[in-house]
């Protein structure tokens, strides 16, 4: 890993829908070894971001890096994890374990239906591990809380060792109690094992406290730099972002629900 290199480099994108931009002109550099919070409210653009990321929408125009290679370029993409919150969909129905669906990571890698080698397995049981599911290996994912559910989520997208992972609103159907732990768990990956995080929210009280970066995006990029400097000018910028004045939030993680600002509209529970 190299600090001072862009995992990500983004120049001049901007996307349109049907015409209509949802994204103008974003510059964006995330360094490599950084836990980038990409926080916006609903609608501002942050999954159509991702998905240009993903090479799963084409911008009109402006260009994308990964890891220093252009997007058309790019193919190494078990470098890159990506988890979303439609992941944690299983419902207590579903007959799978949690080793099975983490296995489900290394299909691109041993193809489907291969059966898995001791080394594969082995792979399997570090990735549990590492986000701390290891009493639940042989547990039915379905029977696991939202929070535990995501984990497994994690650990299936850490299973090919990737160097950038992706998290669009990954705390979504996770209990206010379990989100705390689930950051503390991302700030591992990240300090730890040297994993480049993005984790996109509109949840911006909760995270300041983890990650080591945010970018405020509502169409344009309104704000990119350390967590510092953002926490010391959130109110100005929340006013830029949203256009009018807003309470800013309380950093209280005891009572995440203690603030009248929502900026997505949406509730965590
Ligand atoms: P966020 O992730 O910040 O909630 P999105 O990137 O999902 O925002 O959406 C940005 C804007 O683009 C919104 O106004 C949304 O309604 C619109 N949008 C998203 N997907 C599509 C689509 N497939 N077709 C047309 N408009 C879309």
């Amino acid at each position: 890993m190299n600090k001072t290199k862009p995992a990500v480099e983004i120049n001049n994108l901007s996307f349109a829908y049907n015409g209509r931009n949802v994204l103008e002109d974003i510059n964006l550099k995330i360094t490599e070894g950084s836990f980038l919070g990409l926080v916006g409210p609903n609608g501002s653009g942050k999954s159509t971001l991702v998905k240009c990321l993903l090479s799963l929408l084409k911008p009109d125009e402006g260009e994308i890096c990964l890891f220093g290679q252009q997007l058309s370029r790019f193919d190494d993409w078990s470098d890159i994890g990506f988890v979303s919150q439609k992941a944690n969909s299983f419902n207590s129905g579903f007959p799978a374990t949690v080793f099975e669906v983490v296995s489900m990571g290394l299909y691109g890698k041993v193809g489907l239906f291969r059966f898995l080698t001791r080394k594969h397995k082995q792979e399997v049981r570090n990735a549990i591990e590492q986000v701390g599911m290891e009493e639940y290996m042989n547990a039915n994912i379905g029977q696991l809380s939202g929070g535990q559910q995501q984990r497994v989520f994690i650990a299936r997208a850490l299973v090919s060792r990737p160097k950038l992972l992706i998290l669009d609103e990954p705390t979504v159907g996770v209990d206010a109690k379990s989100v705390k732990r689930f950051y503390d768990m991302l700030k591992d990956l990240n300090v730890n094992q040297g994993i480049t995080l993005i984790l996109v929210t509109h949840d911006v009280g909760a995270m300041t406290e983890f990650v080591t970066d945010v970018a405020c995006l509502n169409k344009h990029l309104h704000f990119h730099g350390d967590t510092k400097t953002y926490e010391e000018q959130e109110e100005d910028m929340m006013s830029r972002m949203y256009g009018h004045d807003v309470q800013v939030l309380t950093h209280n993680h005891d009572h995440p629900h203690d603030h009248d600002h929502d900026p997505g509209g949406q509730s965590r529970d």
